[in-house]
């Protein structure tokens, strides 16, 4: 039996954060791997405003080869539908019945769990670990995860972890506004993106 991480993501694009959370989750769980999954239609974007998954998906897999335990997955990019995390776990539990699945994400989807498309799913095949971001406390995140618990069963567990200020959205805007965002993206990634100059205006 493996016990194996997903970080799900809409990456546009994939930063240090990210793969600082799955670190986190990595070591503090003692999981396997991590599998960084982009969404093909992310429920909560619109979709016409992400960028290509072509260039999504490039750069996980440039990001996820600095560590070993990092795996790339195109399990959602292979699906047409809108790519409800209740249906990606439920299909990962029927593939791999012998796996443990432990879905990582931010402190902001946390509050928002309770909106997801039918969070008891999630819950039953998957321990949610919560990672911080520094907007709120680690306490209020266990005071949300215990409302959300007692609502749908199964188990939150919150992950510290250093407060990173990055995110991808803040990138999108630098690299627009032809600032540097070096200290933000892992090498490889900032490599691509400067010589393709991807996420520039016009
Ligand atoms: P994203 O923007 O690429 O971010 C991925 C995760 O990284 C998020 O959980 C985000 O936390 C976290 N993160 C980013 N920067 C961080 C930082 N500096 N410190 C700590 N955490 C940081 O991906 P996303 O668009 O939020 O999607 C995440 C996953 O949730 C995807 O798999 C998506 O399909 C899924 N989702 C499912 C539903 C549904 O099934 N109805 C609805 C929404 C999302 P924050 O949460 O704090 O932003």
């Amino acid at each position: 039996m493996s016990k194996i991480g997903i970080m799900g993501g809409t990456f546009d694009p994939i930063h240090l954060a990210h793969l600082a959370m799955a670190r986190s989750a990595l070591c503090q769980k003692n999981l396997d791997q991590v599998w960084f999954m982009p969404s093909k239609h992310p429920p909560h974007k619109d979709s016409s405003r992400v960028s290509d998954e072509k260039l999504r998906s490039l750069l996980v897999q440039l990001a996820v080869k600095e560590e070993k335990e990092f795996v790339y997955s195109d399990y959602e990019l292979k699906r047409e539908e809108i790519t409800y995390t209740a249906k990606t776990l439920t299909m990962l539990r029927k593939e791999y019945p012998a796996d443990e699945f432990f879905f990582i994400l931010g402190e902001d989807s946390l509050a928002q769990l309770d909106q997801w498309y039918h969070p008891e799913i999630i819950l039953s095949h998957a321990v949610i670990l919560a990672v911080n971001r520094g907007n709120i406390s680690l306490e209020e995140m266990e005071r949300q995860a215990g409302t959300l618990t007692d609502k749908y069963g199964g188990t939150i567990e919150v992950i510290p972890m250093k407060r990173l200020d990055i995110s991808s959205s803040m990138i999108r805007k630098k690299l627009a506004a032809g600032e540097d965002v070096k200290d933000m993206l892992p090498k490889s990634v900032y490599e691509y993106i400067c010589t393709h100059q991807c996420y520039r205006v016009g």
